[in-house]
């Protein structure tokens, strides 16, 4: 197994299915054209033997599915097909929701019992404002659908200043009444963010900021989390939960334990780093071939990892996958 000093391994894979989006949020992509497919992205077949490889050369045991926006890509079904027969702990995905309904039995049968759905907010015309896709009624029957059929949602929420902390709340009490659990993304710098510290400072808002105002409501404390969770979490009693994912606030560089493959069949051991390494031409080839060179690339990927905190990359987020 690949372990660096300070004892990190990967063991949870996020793969990005594809670049394409149906949505272009303001804080993703800065001029608004929505991402569409890029031309060298992997085909479904390499993209799961690409997750077979690094089950035995990283000991991944839990894979991510998502983008780009996942439930736009025709590889869905046949990628979803082959992962789940692979003995993975645990399988997941992140998407905007606007193709959840439709989806949904794929989703089902292929064997997904949580997804995280990416919410901004409540109100219709801010969310056409964020987004910049999409429709919010459309979301929320989306959830409600998967929520009948059995599957376990998690909401993501960036809070943007001037943009959507009027919805913090109402958003939480949505997802309390409902038995989702709201997580709060604070801003990264990523992509356009990164290189423009203005933009990044007005829209940011902390851990802190959010606990005030959360606490003016409810009283809360803090829960249980796994050693390499990414969020902090909250207990409200007799309501449920929420967690804040503080990139800024409360960095978990220390114990990430993240690979991604991007659809183009780059490795990203963190998304902090400009470094990234590519694999898509491994995939092709036999696994005893294979996996020497890949274990090679993954000691790379896990040095390119942050000693203690996240200071922001270059990389559009749909491009690595969130
Ligand atoms: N299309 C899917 C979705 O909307 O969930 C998956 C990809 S999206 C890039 C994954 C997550 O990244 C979303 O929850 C989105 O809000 C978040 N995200 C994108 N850019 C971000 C940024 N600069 N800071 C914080 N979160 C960001």
């Amino acid at each position: 197994m690949i372990v660096d000093r300070q004892g990190r391994r990967f063991r949870n894979l996020r793969i990005s299915l594809t670049s394409a989006c149906n949505y272009a949020c303001t804080y993703c992509v800065p001029n608004g054209k929505r991402l569409v497919a890029a031309q060298d992205e992997l085909s479904a077949e390499a993209m799961a033997r690409g997750v077979a490889y690094l089950i035995e050369a990283a000991g991944i045991e839990r894979l991510r599915i998502t983008g780009g926006e996942p439930l736009v890509s025709p590889k869905l079904e046949a990628f979803m097909g082959a992962v789940g027969q692979m003995g993975l702990d645990d399988i997941s995905l992140t998407t905007n929701g606007q193709l959840l309904a439709r989806k949904l039995p794929l989703l089902v049968d292929a064997g997904i019992r949580r997804i995280n759905v990416s919410l901004d907010t409540l109100d219709a015309a801010a969310f056409r404002g964020i987004a910049r896709g999409g429709d919010l009624a459309t979301v929320l029957d989306g959830m409600d659908q998967a929520s009948a059929a059995g599957l376990k949602i998690k909401v993501n929420m960036v809070p943007l200043r001037g943009q959507n902390l009027d919805q913090v709340m109402p958003l939480l009490d949505y997802c309390l009444e409902r038995g989702y659990e709201l997580r709060f993304i604070e801003l990264m710098r990523m992509g356009h963010l990164a290189s423009d510290s203005n933009a990044f400072l007005q829209q940011f808002v902390s851990l802190q900021q959010l606990l005030s105002l959360i606490g003016e409501r409810y009283e809360y404390q803090q829960a249980d989390a796994p050693v390499d969770a990414t969020a902090v979490r909250y207990a409200i009693p007799g309501r449920g939960h929420f967690g804040v994912i503080a990139n800024e606030s409360v960095p978990f560089c220390r114990t990430c334990s993240r690979l991604r493959l991007s659809s183009t069949g780059w490795l990203h051991g963190c998304l902090s780093s400009s470094n990234r390494h590519y694999v898509g031409d491994l995939l092709d080839k036999p696994r005893h071939q294979a996996l020497p060179a890949l274990q090679g690339l993954l000691m790379k990927a896990l040095g390119d990892k942050q000693e203690v905190a996240f200071s922001g990359g270059a990389t559009v987020m749909k491009i690595i996958g969130g």
